[in-house]
């Protein structure tokens, strides 16, 4: 962006610019054999799931052990009182937003191939999406640490801690990764398959700091995909990897680009 140095031409030039991106978005949707999703924390903050990190994060609140593999094994009973609250009691009264429901509808319509997510918390799928790689696993199942028998987190499974395994005993752990686990081999080859493969590729919520998620969309990007960034602030990916930056909410800003698709659409019938 030039800028005359003018606070007021710069601030319209902006408007225009965030306007005309999300025009832009609209069109090159409806020009893209392939379209795939990249979301983090910030689009689950707009449904009032406070971020890991940063001031208000979790980890203001709550000591980050509970997730370290070793204080996990050696103190189950403690990591799973505070799983347990942040994980299970927290994330189900919790609802997808306008951005989640806008990527389903995407989906639904053939617009978004596939949706990577750092997420755990659950609401891509509850919002309706179905091609979603869990890049960090999922809050849904737990898998038992000896005999790796994966069950559903039931309210039931989790009203005496810690869990544990009816084959064999054990403690059941959470189906997301802890500190230094590795990603789960599946989500992460569908992963990089799909930002292989993405003519178009959404960053939406993300400040692109955890590795080895942040990797992804450089892959799309080196593989040819048109880079559409969503961030309510610059983040590692703007002027960098981002070939547009649309700043604001996702919750605000997917409904728009939805209003343009279906404009666009309308002028071409
Ligand atoms: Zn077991």
């Amino acid at each position: 962006m030039g800028g005359d140095g003018s606070e007021n031409s710069l601030l319209n030039q902006m408007l225009t610019n965030t306007q005309s991106f999300v025009e832009k978005a609209a069109q090159l949707i409806l020009d893209s054999n392939y379209t795939c999703a990249f979301t983090g924390a910030g689009i689950s903050a707009e449904s009032g799931i406070p971020p890991f990190r940063g001031e208000g994060g979790l980890w203001s609140k709550y000591n980050p052990e509970v997730l370290e593999m070793n204080f996990f094994f050696a103190h189950p009973l403690a990591s799973w009182t505070v799983i347990k609250e942040i994980f299970y009691n927290f994330f189900t009264g919790v609802s997808p937003n306008h951005a989640h429901l806008a990527l389903a509808d995407w989906e639904h319509k053939g617009y978004l191939q596939s949706l990577i997510t750092q997420n755990i918390d659950q609401l891509h799928f509850k919002a309706g999406n179905k091609e979603v790689y869990s890049f960090h696993g999922n809050s849904s199942q737990l898998i038992c640490i000896s005999c790796h028998q994966s069950v559903e987190a039931t309210p039931n499974l989790l009203s005496v801690l810690p869990p544990l395994c009816n084959i064999c005993g054990c403690v059941l752990k959470p189906d997301f990764i802890f500190f230094g686990e590795g990603i789960p081999e599946e989500a992460y080859r569908q992963s990089v398959k799909a930002a292989q493969k993405s003519q178009l590729f959404f960053i939406i919520g993300t400040s692109g700091e955890v590795s080895p998620a942040n990797q992804i969309p450089v892959i799309a990007k080196e593989s040819g995909a048109v880079i559409i960034e969503i961030n309510k602030d610059k983040s590692l990916y703007t002027n960098r990897i981002s070939d547009f930056f649309i700043q604001g909410k996702a919750g605000d800003i997917l409904p728009e680009i939805n209003q343009f698709i279906l404009q666009t659409k309308a002028k071409t019938l």
